[in-house]
């Protein structure tokens, strides 16, 4: 165990404190939710994001309609503010090759109520996942690199335990990071698989759910891969299951977002065509029991042994396997198909495009120089020396490195802590995740702001931080020494 707040940690006033909401903010039940939001007064929403699925008409207030504009609510928060500790429990395997590479597997252990599914159902694949690399240690077994397992506290305060943990070992971590797997929830609904990473683990995700058999009723003998394909094939690319970008709302966080650490969560989701809420019906509250998972979500526990062999087989294979088992043309393929949709909201504007002398070609021509640079780096990587470990080393740096190349250390525009130039949690959801998010918030909304010459600006310099820094990504996979 680790005390992560030293006693020299200079501390923020509380009202200082980042993150922390400017109004009272406290979660309450749908049915007093409900009648609250029927009678708000004051003002319309500002747009229809505002609104979810009640027949009411979503006012903003302030105060209420009618007859009840005189009435007032009163809240009765029964919170403790005060400065505690926490902790993160950390262990480790020594790789026996490799031992200053890490690949960490972390998740949190910390719960709004009873926590039957978030966290317990994912820290307990955690725990599992540790077993059983305990057993294959008994037998002789030692990985290639350092694997690094993390039970986070304090993850639904705001990540805090993960945080601390990524800003006390920074220096460490982004010299010597292979990749994050997060083991928080591991189910949100029980229909299918969901992935969220980055594209670097795309083939590697396709490989290993082959391997390891559906927990569908109606596909037994059948692959995990063969039912996610079925019920969840890509929009782009129907051949293909649906893997989403990485947003935010669970650990990974700093380890991606922050320090462009390769990451990737998996885990069971509900049906996205039909069941049409965001998360799953009893999150964070008081019904999230044992009972709800062991009745309800996952009677035979398939599932989550589902999730727990694909998380532990991505640590495995991310670990023990001589070359780091990453495609860099898939990235070369997403960056292309985001540059093609940044480029397609942009055509909205297709008048202002040419007045403020806007063009993308920049991004285009940067995406094209590392495809080509993504394609020579595999051609190269196909016919390393494998009995080398100099050239292998080399290799597996330029692979390891590559994500850290997406960080610019500037930050995005206000975020300074989101410092991802392809990827961001989106800024109008927390949770999602946002492709050139430099791009699209600079667009986003554009037609209403009040100085159109400098909105556009803004534009052009996003563009060119996203090209300047795919071709700067794109130099680090020449060969050394070329
Ligand atoms: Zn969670």
């Amino acid at each position: 165990m680790q005390l992560i707040f030293a006693e020299y940690t200079f501390r923020l006033d509380v009202e200082e404190g980042v993150g922390i909401p400017q109004i009272p903010v406290h979660p309450i039940g749908y049915n007093d939710a409900e009648i609250l939001l029927r009678y708000l007064g004051g003002t319309a929403p500002p747009d229809e994001s505002w609104k979810g699925s009640l027949k009411v008409n979503y006012n903003i207030g302030p105060g209420f309609i009618g007859h009840d504009s005189f009435r007032k609510v009163r809240m009765h928060v029964h919170n403790i503010n005060k400065i505690t500790r926490i902790y993160n429990v950390i262990g480790t395997i020594r790789g026996s090759v490799e031992p200053d590479r890490y690949v960490i597997l972390g998740g949190h252990r910390d719960s709004w109520v009873f926590g039957g599914i978030d966290p317990t159902s994912g820290a307990s694949v955690l725990q599992e996942v540790v077993q059983s690399f305990g057993k294959l240690m008994s037998r002789g077994w030692r990985p290639r690199r350092t694997i690094i397992f993390a039970s986070w506290d304090a993850e639904e305060f705001g990540l805090l335990g993960s945080t601390e943990w990524a800003e006390e070992n920074v220096k460490s971590l982004q010299e010597r990071s292979v990749a994050y797997i997060n083991s928080d929830s591991s189910i949100e609904g029980n229909y299918t698989l969901r992935v969220d990473c980055t594209p670097l683990l795309y083939q590697l995700v396709y490989k290993l759910t082959k391997e390891i058999s559906s927990p569908d009723d109606g596909f037994e003998s059948k692959s995990l891969y063969e039912s996610w394909l079925e019920k969840d094939p890509s929009s782009e690319n129907k051949t293909l299951p649906r893997i989403n970008k990485l947003g935010s709302g669970s650990d990974f966080e700093a380890y991606f977002q922050r320090l462009g650490i390769a990451s990737g969560r998996v885990r069971y989701t509900k049906n996205r065509k039909t069941d049409n809420y965001s998360s799953y019906p009893t999150y964070h509250t008081i019904y999230e029991t044992f009972e709800l998972v062991e009745n309800f979500y996952d009677p035979t526990f398939k599932k989550q042994l589902a999730v727990a062999q694909l998380r532990g087989a991505l640590v495995y294979e991310l670990a023990d396997s001589k070359i780091i088992p990453f495609n860099i043309q898939d990235y070369a393929k997403t960056l292309e198909n985001y540059a093609t949709d940044i480029y397609s909201l942009s055509k909205k504007y297709d008048q202002q495009l040419r007045d403020h002398q806007v063009s993308f070609e920049s991004l285009f021509s940067a995406v094209k120089n590392f495809s080509k640079s993504a394609s020579d780096f595999h051609r190269r990587l196909s016919q390393v020396d494998l009995n080398n470990p100099t050239a292998v080393r080399i290799m597996n740096d330029q692979l390891m490195f590559l994500e850290r190349a997406f960080i610019d250390p500037l930050g995005l525009p206000g975020r300074p802590f989101y410092r991802h130039v392809i990827f961001a949690p989106s800024s109008h959801n927390k949770y999602a995740g946002q492709s050139f998010p430099g791009i699209f918030d600079a667009l986003f909304d554009i037609e209403n702001k009040a100085d159109p010459r400098s909105a556009w600006k803004e534009v052009k310099k996003h563009i060119s931080i996203a090209a300047f820094t795919i071709q700067a990504a794109a130099g680090t996979l020449k060969e050394v020494l070329e």
